[in-house]
């Protein structure tokens, strides 16, 4: 199980436990500690021995304190063992629930911190707040939080269901198909930001929204809300910039998917398994 802790400097007032967890951040990766094939997150008394220490508390990792760190990546090329560098991606869908939502809280504070290092306001360095997970300017007083940026995930349907609209991204690997996506853009709404993005990319209109799940996305910052609509009208044209193909499928007829737990995978399956 994973607890958060939103004060950012309760790491100081704990007195450091060699068994306390780390997870590390190295690019677009992290490291795990190996017993064979069984992965362990390492402790800071291996981490220690690298010279790296965890420096933000971010929560209770089944009942241990966990802290979060990023190192250059070229500095975790030649790990002693039992050490190894771990893909991010492969991680978030590899790996139980609880390790998941310490990694996307370790990965979405450290970018943010990074990215808040100095006011806005009035030019600053910035300190961690003693009471939540803010930034503060001890010079202006402007107080900064940790940003997400929420994003849309669409499975439309239409013909009662049996055919769902899937599309080709420029940015996809191989041949990869997946749901409509975007951001929701400022001073938009979750449920304006969907028939926009639709509307942008494939030239449909939707109706009957359907909340079904979110996901976490730490890449660098983003919350994906996904949803269910049906087709209203129009003829589905790709928009040829974001993406470049794409079509309706049937449960028997598809092309490649998503990876399982995406939550892009989760909508496909609950649509195809209706
Ligand atoms: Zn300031």
């Amino acid at each position: 199980m994973f607890e958060f802790a939103r004060t950012l400097q309760q790491c100081h007032a704990f007195q450091p436990d060699r068994d306390d967890m780390v997870l590390v951040l190295a690019g677009k990766n992290t490291i795990l500690s190996f017993a064979g094939t069984q992965a362990a997150l390492p402790c800071r008394k291996e981490m220690e021995e690298l010279g790296s220490y965890g420096v933000i508390f971010i929560g209770m990792l089944d009942d241990r304190r966990c802290f979060a760190r990023e190192i250059p990546e070229s500095s975790a090329v030649d790990l002693p063992e039992p050490l190894r560098l771990y893909p991010i991606r492969q991680f978030l869908f590899e790996f139980p629930e609880s390790w998941r939502m310490a990694l996307c809280r370790a990965r979405e504070l450290l970018f943010w911190q990074g990215k808040h290092r100095f006011c806005g306001q009035c030019g600053t360095g910035l300190i961690a707040s003693e009471n939540d997970s803010g930034l503060n300017c001890p010079a202006c007083r402007s107080v900064y939080y940790p940003q997400l940026a929420p994003a849309v995930i669409v499975g439309v349907t239409r013909n009662g269901g049996k055919e769902l609209l899937l599309a080709h991204n420029r940015n996809f690997a191989g041949n990869l198909f997946s749901l409509i996506a975007g951001f929701v853009e400022a001073g938009e709404n979750v449920e304006a930001a969907i028939h926009r993005e639709i509307w942008e990319e494939t030239s449909l209109r939707v109706k009957n929204l359907r909340y079904v799940a979110s996901q976490v996305w730490p890449f660098p910052n983003s919350l994906m809300l996904a949803f269910t609509a049906e087709y209203e009208s129009g003829t589905a044209q790709a928009d040829g910039e974001e993406l470049s193909d794409l079509g309706w499928f049937t449960a028997e007829d598809h092309p490649e998917l998503p990876s399982p737990g995406s939550v892009a995978r989760e909508v496909i399956d609950r649509i195809f398994n209706q």
